[in-house]
């Protein structure tokens, strides 16, 4: 199918919930993807902070077609050994002591707030289930999680929401302090926000939480469904901080595309749920887990995660000079392999004008060119992307 057939099969049958660029991808490998005519691009996106590992490693493709052989799917009825050493893998490189697996971001944040509700339940009985979260946040589209989204046009549409979130400011320490009373069981917070445009808090602001949270018994709630798993150069974002939370929610990059959400938490907190508190049919089956542990095992190594810190370094550099050479370039900022370029005006033209010329980019928060390659990117393909934003950019 060409991609005019194909954009006109997709938009009389699937749902119109997504606004698509008129780009249908056949395959990948690397950092490269191929369109239906055979175009390539480079791709600086990685499926939205997902494809870590690049597209399609042979590696991967191994430990998912050996495990379709023996087993895709029982049930969390039985036990299976994937799971187990998934879970077991996890929590042996950070805070956490347990793990509930689900298969999706938004689940994985579902599974949070229900855990935290349930703890604060079993310690203070009821009406203390308030979570407050920030504003221009991401959480997801379920329900609750867009209840827990601190941006209107998440939500708008679908009210009432859910009850008990409480917005305040990002990286403002005394609004979190002020939203505090009897009714509030949780902070829940992006060590860095992805979709809010690439925002990073001041050094001290997790610490911060930390210390409000322990002081007022509230549960200290990460999501790093974006910015775990490497992304940063280390493979929880909060790792740079030194800074541990009592839950955490993981999801996109874990499994570098095949759909898994994970949930971790302290054992103390985590017991809060018992037989019968949560589940998910497809949670956490042989064949995703079993991805997950190689696509682990790939991003913990420590000389992985150096040379995350050193291209993203490097990258940053190149962002940086093209701030010095255009004035409408606002703000470059990142982490590791999250990078984030602030316009003076909506980005989605240079977006545009960027896949025309074969590479692929993102803009979130109307004006911020994001930057998420797969983590293996080469610094020649960093210079091919700035060669490419550094000529789109001469022509505004
Ligand atoms: C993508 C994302 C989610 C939602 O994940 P889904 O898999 O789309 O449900 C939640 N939180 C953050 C920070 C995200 O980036």
């Amino acid at each position: 199918m060409d991609t005019q057939d194909l954009m006109q099969e997709s938009r009389a049958h699937i749902c119109q919930t997504y606004n698509r660029f008129n780009l249908a991808i056949l395959s990948g490998s690397g950092c490269n993807l191929w369109d239906q005519e055979g175009r390539q691009y480079l791709d600086f996106v990685a499926g939205i902070a997902v494809c870590n590992l690049g597209h399609c490693p042979p590696e991967l493709a191994r430990v998912l077609y050996e495990q379709a052989q023996q087993l895709v799917h029982v049930s969390n009825l039985y036990y299976t050994e994937p799971q187990a050493k998934l879970a077991g893998d996890l929590t042996s490189v950070c805070f956490a002591d347990k793990v509930f697996f689900g298969n999706s971001g938004a689940e994985a944040n579902e599974a949070a707030i229900k855990l935290a509700r349930k703890y604060s339940r079993q310690r203070y009985g009821l009406g203390r289930y308030g979570i407050i979260t920030m504003k221009d946040s991401f959480h997801g589209r379920t329900l609750a999680t867009l209840s827990a989204t601190g941006q209107l046009k998440v939500q708008e549409g679908f009210e009432p929401l859910v009850d008990g979130f409480r917005y305040v400011d990002f990286d403002d320490l005394d609004a979190v302090a002020e939203a505090i009373d009897e009714t509030i069981c949780a902070v829940l917070v992006e060590p860095i926000q992805g979709e809010g445009g690439v925002r990073i808090p001041k050094a001290n602001y997790l610490a911060g939480l930390r210390q409000l949270c322990s002081k007022h018994d509230l549960l200290l709630i990460y999501d790093e469904i974006q910015v775990g798993m490497g992304r940063t150069g280390r493979l929880f974002s909060h790792q740079h901080e030194g800074v541990a939370p009592d839950i955490m929610t993981l999801a996109k990059a874990l499994a570098n595309g095949v759909p898994i959400g994970a949930m971790l938490a302290s054992s103390e907190v985590a017991e809060a749920f018992t037989p019968g508190s949560h589940a998910s049919t497809f949670g956490g089956t042989p064949l995703v887990t079993a991805v997950a542990i190689e696509v682990l095992r790939q991003i913990s190594r420590q000389s992985f995660l150096d040379r995350v810190q050193v291209v993203g370094d490097y990258f940053r550099e190149q962002l940086l000079s093209l701030h010095q050479k255009y004035s409408f370039v606002r703000e470059v900022r990142g982490r590791g392999l999250i990078l984030g370029m602030e316009l003076d005006f909506p980005g989605g033209e240079i977006v545009i004008q960027c896949q025309e010329r074969g590479v692929l980019i993102n803009c979130t928060a109307e004006k911020v060119l994001r930057f998420l390659p797969p983590l293996i990117v080469t610094s020649e393909e960093v210079d091919r992307l700035i060669e490419t934003l550094d000529a789109v950019f001469a022509q505004i």
